[in-house]
């Protein structure tokens, strides 16, 4: 805890020192005279406690601190914490990267040199260069982007343009970037399961079910190896730095003839990466026993891009697009009625998709379109068979899953890392 008093007092003090009905506002929480107690703050103390209330410090049990002059924030006890390796493998754990689009670049995308410790993420769907500030001022060690903020290919890190600026200032300060995009859209109870919520009870079906083939076509492979017990770390290390994955322990064993113990590590490898992996762990030896088998992947159900859902019961197209107003917390969405359809006309199904629709949506025969957004020739090519569309805009069709992810993380993380949604995402488009 003592660490975010450290980090936050600093800028608080300075507003202080110039604004003493701020300092009243807080004083309150604070209580003299424990410096002693929290020795991080000490050296602080000359510099910018005396001028406001000497001796005086913010209790550990005080929720609410100023992380800067501008903003009040609520925070509750620091996080545990974990290694930057042992979050990615959950978040791959939960939606796997080989999940996403072919054309996708998804994964730790951002990774600050050497060990790299989370106890703050910070939830996006777009890293703007003020969604960045904002992880800095939360102190995030992490930002998930749900869009990849490196999408083409960089040819120069000189900080002309604002994504070379985000990627230059978050390795100068330490700030992992991990995106996971179209593997949540694909993924079974992933963000176009949560936005087909919209419609409450309804029968739902992937529009284009993930295929076997495109989930091998990374060609992967299960290895194990048997490494002298005093190899494994290194070995998993060295593993982790090629793979992105950290290999799994499955078994220590001990050999009582030399008085050692053998440890054998699993992991799933692609092939892009086989020959790296076995070049490295040739280091480890006559100890390293390697064991290769080709995995056969089967296409998970429900996993896809693309949703559409039948309703039980028919609704209007205005109901269907009051539903989605409230799912979504739009005060305005976009409608294009099909020929045929008025806004009383009742529907049976809604064909959606998260973001930019028109290609998955393409050719699908349903009531209704729910999407981001459309061209406006695709938007023709709906309605002229009947089908009326409603836009929200692009990041709108996303933005409210990121709540509900923060649930299945702090629980998948086991609480040990503290998950924040970004208050400054927002759609750069608005409906005046
Ligand atoms: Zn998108």
């Amino acid at each position: 805890m003592q660490c975010v008093w450290q980090a936050s007092l600093m800028p608080f003090c300075r507003s202080v020192c110039r604004a003493r009905n701020v300092w009243k506002l807080l004083s309150s929480h604070i209580n003299p005279p424990h410096v002693s107690q929290l020795p991080l703050l000490a050296p602080l103390k000359p510099r910018y406690l005396h001028h406001c209330n000497s001796n005086c410090v913010l209790q550990p049990s005080v929720e609410q601190i100023i992380v800067s002059p501008r903003r009040l924030f609520t925070r509750g006890p620091v996080s545990a914490g974990m290694e930057l390796q042992d979050v990615v493998s959950v978040l791959k754990a939960f939606a796997p990267t080989h999940l996403a689009a072919e054309w996708d670049n998804v994964g730790l995308l951002v990774k600050p040199s050497g060990e790299h410790f989370v106890q703050t993420m910070l939830l996006t769907i777009d890293l703007t260069e003020t969604v960045l500030e904002e992880a800095l001022r939360v102190q995030a060690q992490m930002v998930l982007a749900y869009h990849p903020p490196i999408f083409h290919p960089l040819k120069t890190l000189s900080g002309h343009t604002w994504k070379e600026r985000l990627i230059v200032r978050s390795l100068e300060n330490r700030l992992a970037i991990y995106s996971p995009h179209t593997s949540y859209d694909a993924l079974a109870g992933g963000l176009t399961d949560w936005l087909a919520q919209a419609f409450g009870e309804s029968t739902v079906s992937v529009l284009h079910q993930s295929s076997p083939s495109a989930l091998t076509s990374c060609g992967h492979y299960h290895l194990s190896t048997t490494l002298h017990g005093k190899d494994a770390m290194n070995a998993s290390v060295d593993l982790q730095s090629i793979t992105g994955d950290t290999p799994k322990v499955i078994q220590m064993r001990r050999d009582d003839a030399d008085n050692t113990t053998d440890v054998i590590l699993s992991m799933n490898v692609t092939e892009q990466v086989l020959l790296q992996v076995l070049q490295c762990l040739s280091k480890y030896g006559s100890h390293a026993r390697t064991e290769i088998n080709t995995t056969t992947m089967v296409s998970l159900p429900n996993t896809g891009m693309g949703r559409l859902c039948q309703f039980k019961e028919p609704m209007s197209i205005k109901d269907a697009v009051q539903r989605v107003k409230e799912h979504l917390g739009l005060p305005l969405v976009r409608l294009a009625l099909g020929t045929q359809h008025v806004e009383e006309s009742t529907i049976q199904s809604v064909a959606l998709c998260a973001g930019s629709g028109g290609s998955v949506l393409k050719g699908v025969k349903a009531d209704m379109y729910l999407t981001g957004e459309m061209s406006h020739h695709e938007v023709l090519d709906a309605t002229a068979v009947g089908t009326s569309v409603v836009l929200c805009d692009h990041s709108n069709t996303e933005r409210g899953f990121l709540p509900h992810l923060r649930n299945i993380l702090v629980e998948r993380l086991q609480q040990k890392v503290k998950i924040v949604v970004s208050v400054e995402d927002k759609d750069p488009l608005k409906i005046l």
